[in-house]
């Protein structure tokens, strides 16, 4: 086995989109190529679909779905693909966040009518922020879109990110054509016929060939011109700065037609990066070190009330994972082997005899674990990267039945680890505040409660408009600032200042007067 070779053929990546823009049938289509899955339809949509059925039955739903879909691993032409899965619904946003922590590159999925949504533009804050390469797949351009020039503006300016089309649009809706794909320099014809075909054709007809005229006339002066434009206004395609995270290049297709596909994953396992350097507070990481180094980004809870375990994702950022081999759990300076961990290849999970950077191993796990916890073969490092983000919604949490104070102590402690939600104590009162990114967390940190800690939770409203971490070298305004907002002042899981403002105009007030303070919006800065 060679280490090096190993990483040079990994690529981890998560789709990433809003809701119905097409991110499980694009997942589905490229498992398809890697052969993971025969049919189409075998990946569920992990969506969770407010009010079809009780929210708590979609909550169990969703998390059998996600367990079984979390990673997808195929290999394609001599790759190892890892897809890390993020969930649709925006109240899991945050799960979303943190899946964006283990992954090497991103590819986002842009409904061409629609165009940029919310959702979309929230998580590319989140690539900005890590500098992660992104690639952008436009997709149903068998339905009418818009102009292919409005699209990449509208990109360029909703996502901050500059792009340089790979691909090119003949018409869309009716009369859609297909994509001069312009990495291959060549045409890809989209039969409408054939809907079913497991792709276009590809044909070897440049762009100046007059035979081009035979299959996409009337189209051919307009995609000539608009090619024209294309070469004038976007530089070529650079390497670097895509995978510096500053260029993203473009392509255009249908995934439920299976359209542009191939032309997307073929590029992509040419150009995204292979798992590259880690960070962590004591020293940078390369991943062809011998030692073995990875994090923990996600914890899942078991389906079955009746065993808490859980299973904990752990990354490997570097050297070879072996089963059995004892390694140490930073956190709690434990060794700690593992029998059974287990890989993800699309429907199936298995359990491994070895891992490699870029991989996600599953870990059994018994209550043990937090996001973010380090395992090495001794070293005491702790990866960087992994930020909670700050919270939306806040409520007060009181236990509601006095004889299981210590199952609720303990069950807001495990579900906070998972990463549920965060916690807040009030340093004016010592009361526990829950915040989220979703409303629905609420319900689910209620119902988990009962069900696997047979506890009770009762809420109460708290008006916080935002939680800001805050710091400062300014030792007096720190003093002054904590002073004068001391109702207003928490302390996190971790122990770190917290400034919980009533108001955005209470937020932007204290950051005027107080300009020597720090505010942010993430726990790592
Ligand atoms: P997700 O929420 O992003 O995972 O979206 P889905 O993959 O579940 O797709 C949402 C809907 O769009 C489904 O009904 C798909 O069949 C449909 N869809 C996906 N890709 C295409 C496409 O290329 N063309 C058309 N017309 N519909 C599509």
């Amino acid at each position: 086995m060679d280490l090096q070779q190993e990483i040079a053929r990994r690529r981890t990546f998560a789709i990433i989109s809003h809701p119905d823009a097409g991110k499980t049938t694009l997942t589905e289509k490229l498992l398809l190529f890697g052969g993971a899955i025969h049919v189409a339809g075998a990946v569920k949509s992990n969506k969770i679909k407010k009010g079809a059925t009780s929210d708590f039955m979609e909550i169990e739903r969703q998390r059998g779905i996600s367990v079984a879909t979390s990673v997808m691993g195929f290999e394609y032409k001599d790759c190892k693909i890892n897809i890390l899965d993020t969930p649709g619904h925006e109240d899991f946003a945050e799960d979303t966040y943190r899946t964006l922590t283990a992954v090497d590159s991103v590819i986002i999925v842009v409904d061409g009518a629609k165009g940029v949504e919310t959702q979309t533009r929230k998580l590319m804050e989140v690539c900005r922020m890590r500098k992660t390469p992104v690639m952008v797949f436009i997709n149903k351009l068998d339905r009418p879109c818009k102009d292919p020039f409005d699209l990449l503006d509208e990109i360029e300016a909703e996502l901050k990110i500059k792009v340089r089309p790979l691909a090119w649009p003949i018409s869309t809706g009716p009369t859609f054509k297909g994509v001069y794909d312009l990495y291959a320099d060549r045409l890809s014809l989209f039969f409408t016929e054939d809907k079913q075909r497991a792709e276009g054709v590809e044909l070897d007809v440049k762009l100046d060939d007059p035979a081009i005229d035979q299959y996409i006339a009337p189209f051919t002066k307009h995609l000539r011109d608009d090619l024209e434009l294309v070469e004038g206004v976007y530089p070529e395609f650079d390497l670097d700065s895509y995978r510096r995270g500053e260029v993203a290049p473009v392509f255009f297709g249908s995934a439920l037609n299976n359209f542009g596909v191939r032309e997307l994953l073929d590029c992509f396992i040419r150009i995204a990066p292979s798992p590259g350097v880690s960070h962590t507070e004591q020293r940078d990481i390369r991943p062809d070190e011998p030692k073995l180094t990875g994090f923990i980004f996600k914890i899942h809870a078991n389906m079955d009330p009746n065993h808490r375990d859980r299973i904990a994702f752990l990354k490997i950022c570097s050297g070879v994972f072996e089963r059995n081999k004892s390694y140490l759990h930073v956190p709690s300076g434990k060794g700690m082997k593992f029998a059974a961990p287990t890989a993800f290849m699309a429907e199936k999970k298995s359990v491994i005899d070895e891992a490699f950077p870029g991989d996600i191993v599953g870990l059994h796990d018994t209550g043990n674990f937090k996001i973010g916890d380090t395992f090495t073969e001794g070293e005491k490092l702790r990866f960087t990267g992994i930020p909670s983000f700050s919270p939306e919604l806040f409520r007060y949490i009181e236990n509601a039945d006095p004889m299981k104070f210590k199952q609720l102590a303990k069950g807001v402690d495990q579900l906070m680890d998972e990463g549920v939600a965060q916690l807040f104590t009030s340093k004016m009162n010592g009361r526990k505040i829950i915040g989220t990114v979703g409303a629905l967390q609420f319900e689910v940190i209620e119902y988990r409660l009962e069900h696997e800690y047979g506890a009770k939770c009762r809420y109460e409203p708290i008006q916080i408009h935002k939680a800001c971490w805050i710091e400062s070298d300014n030792r007096e305004q720190l003093e002054d600032f904590r002073k004068r907002k001391y109702n207003n002042m928490a302390l996190d899981k971790r122990g770190r200042e917290v400034f919980l403002a009533d108001t955005s105009y209470a937020l932007s007030l204290a950051m005027e007067k107080f300009p020597d303070i720090k505010f942010h919006f993430t726990s790592e800065f």
